[in-house]
């Protein structure tokens, strides 16, 4: 089976993991903090908080934004749960806002509309997450713009997203957000086994963020409220979580760091194949001075009435089509909440099907591919 997406593990990958395994630290220690400052530098962040999933780093970016009960977060419907859950972890309440019709990223004209409705009803969110999905980065200016009109703050959710670029500048240095969020899981670009990071320029926010990801507890004497009754002391502050990522897991970030500009650009030639051959009409769109995509997920669109078939079709030859995403609000879960039915979201959906996309995948894997699809055009 040709899979949607994998992980590339090198000889010196391996190397890099076994030499923790035979160090003194194990779980978090000096290896996680050279590979947060590794991702801080790429992106041009000021601080990286490592943590052991992209949805722990979205958590713990909502705590330490102020998100609790009585709170709104709004995201995109077009992503992976996660993007949601964080909200609810929090006791806030979620909302959707409907996405572009070509890219499904965030649509700001439907966050502007929303946002003077809510306005109205006193209904404003406190975050708003935008989705850079695929790995094209959202119209961040302009979301960034409506945050000040309306006083909401922003975390990326950049988990597909790590090594794109906008306007120039690398997706990570929130230039245009409080925080940004990655994911290292194996089929995102690159990968920990489990892992994420948040990323910032604001000290407070890394400084809550690094209590948060460890119980809540620091050992920092400067930082400490009552005072020490020994060397041996330490204080809990904030109810936090263990979501501390591994030295054996920032080994493997850290020595992948070394392939990332390589496989963005590999990933950019496939997809730009698939677009030739598929999609021409949309090059232009995924290929612009403005935005580089990270090209997580390369996503064809059928006509809705086909897709069942040409999907089976693709996984009856071996060929791993996947699906992303079903509109979150469609989730047994999220009925309760269920907005009214966002029309864009359900279109994207609607036609969508994912193609394999990864640094390994060969031109002739993807003549397979086109073979099957060609028909369709
Ligand atoms: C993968 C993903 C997450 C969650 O990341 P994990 O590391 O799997 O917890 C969150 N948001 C999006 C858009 C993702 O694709």
């Amino acid at each position: 089976m040709i899979p949607y997406g994998r992980q590339s593990i090198s000889e010196a990958d391996i190397a890099a993991v076994v030499e923790v395994l035979r160090s003194d630290f194990l779980t978090q220690g000096p290896v996680v903090p050279r590979f947060e400052q590794a991702v801080a530098d790429y992106c041009a962040a000021q601080f990286g908080v490592a943590v052991n999933s992209g949805t722990a780093a979205l958590h713990i970016a909502c705590l330490a934004l102020g998100v609790g009960p009585g709170d709104w977060v709004w995201t995109s419907p077009i992503s992976f749960v996660a993007s949601a859950n964080c909200a609810l972890y929090c006791g806030a309440q979620v909302d959707f806002v409907d996405v572009e019709p070509d890219t499904g990223n965030l649509s700001v004209a439907a966050l502007e509309r929303k946002l003077a409705a809510a306005q109205d009803e006193g209904t404003l969110p406190k975050v708003v997450i935008p989705v850079h999905f695929a790995g094209l980065p959202c119209d961040m200016q302009a979301i960034h713009a409506l945050s000040q009109q309306y006083g909401f703050r922003i975390i990326e959710d950049a988990c597909h997203a790590l090594g794109a670029r906008y306007h120039d500048a690398p997706t990570g240095n929130c230039r245009y957000s409080d925080i940004t969020v990655f994911s290292f899981h194996p089929v995102k670009i690159i990968t920990t086994g489990e892992g994420g990071m948040a990323m910032t320029n604001d000290p407070q926010l890394a400084k809550t963020m690094r209590l948060l990801r460890s119980h809540g507890i620091t050992r920092n004497a400067d930082d400490f409220i009552n005072a020490p009754d020994g060397p041996w002391y330490y204080e809990q502050q904030m109810l936090g979580f263990n979501y501390r990522m591994t030295d054996i897991q920032a080994a493997l970030g850290l020595s992948q760091m070394a392939n990332l500009e390589a496989w963005i650009l590999k990933r950019g030639e496939l997809a730009r194949r698939y677009f030739e051959a598929l999609a021409p009409e949309r090059l232009t769109r995924y290929f612009s001075p403005e935005r580089r995509s990270a090209f997580h997920l390369y996503v064809h669109h059928v006509a809705p009435e086909q897709r069942a078939q040409l999907f089976s079709q693709l996984r009856d030859l071996g060929i791993g089509a996947n699906v992303h995403y079903l509109p979150i609000y469609k989730q047994p879960w999220y009925q309760r909440w269920a907005p009214g039915p966002l029309p864009h979201a359900e279109q994207f959906y609607a036609g969508a099907i994912t193609l394999p996309l990864f640094p390994g995948l060969t031109p002739q894997q993807q003549a397979q591919i086109y073979d099957v699809l060609s028909p369709t055009l």
